[in-house]
């Protein structure tokens, strides 16, 4: 059916605030897109570099198996939220063109990085969760960079089906639960081995699920692990924010 004649049927919202967008507008209307880059470019106290340069992450991340770790922005920006929960709940394809382009724009600033010798793998949503949503936004994310970056991606890893709803789960139990969520999908070590492995998620909390996926293709024979998220946030426990930054 003709796009335009869909639109005024089913009226493109702005993921930001719900706002009717016009023809021109992608994802975000206009004032929503303007917050949504301030906040890759917001400063990160921790690092002094700009949101989708900088270097902090969780300590698991950094003392894992993830060699690089980049976001877009901080988790703590009412547009990011609202572009994370878009990508978990809504299958907004515009919306996944658009993160798949802003982390292509990441990957394609990373020194070093040889596409040529990199694939893309990503941590997948368990089968409950797909059930629930209808789709995997991992998986749809990982699909879409590869087709604007000509990366291929592997479907390296398999979610064991256990599901427990990890917001309800402090850092020790995610880590626990994530060491026996994942495991490989057989012969899939020829694809990995030697490779630089691009692990794509929507959110990083507390890292256990990209660490334990990194863990397993390291084990694959992954060279390098460059883990690459939307969003990134800080787990705010009781009795305060706890210090996730290295
Ligand atoms: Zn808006
Ligand atoms: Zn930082």
């Amino acid at each position: 059916m003709n796009k335009k004649f869909w639109d005024l049927i089913f009226p493109r919202k702005c993921v930001g605030c719900e706002k009717i967008l016009s023809p021109s507008e992608q994802v975000f209307c206009r004032e929503c897109e303007s917050k949504w880059i301030l906040s890759t470019e917001r400063i990160c106290k921790e690092c002094g570099y700009m949101q989708y340069k900088c270097r902090c992450a969780p300590k698991d991340v950094k003392k894992g198996y993830i060699d690089t770790y980049r976001h877009l922005s901080s988790f703590h920006n009412a547009t990011a939220k609202k572009f994370v929960y878009t990508l978990k709940h809504r299958k907004n394809s515009e919306a996944f063109s658009y993160a798949a382009n802003s982390l292509f724009s990441l990957i394609c600033d990373e020194e070093g990085l040889d596409f040529e010798n990199c694939v893309i793998c990503y941590c997948p949503r368990s089968k409950k969760a797909i059930r629930k949503y209808g789709f995997d936004q991992a998986q749809i994310l990982a699909k879409k960079l590869s087709k604007i970056s000509k990366i291929p991606v592997v479907n390296a890893l398999v979610h064991n089906g256990s599901h427990t709803e990890q917001k309800l789960l402090d850092a020790e139990q995610r880590k626990i639960l994530s060491q026996t969520t994942y495991s490989l999908m057989p012969n899939v070590l020829p694809k990995i081995k030697g490779k630089t492995a691009i692990l794509v998620d929507d959110i990083i909390t507390t890292g256990s699920t990209s660490v334990a996926c990194a863990k397993l293709l390291k084990i694959a024979g992954a060279k390098k692990v460059f883990s690459l998220s939307v969003a990134y946030t800080q787990k705010i426990y009781k009795g305060g924010v706890k210090k996730l930054v290295f």
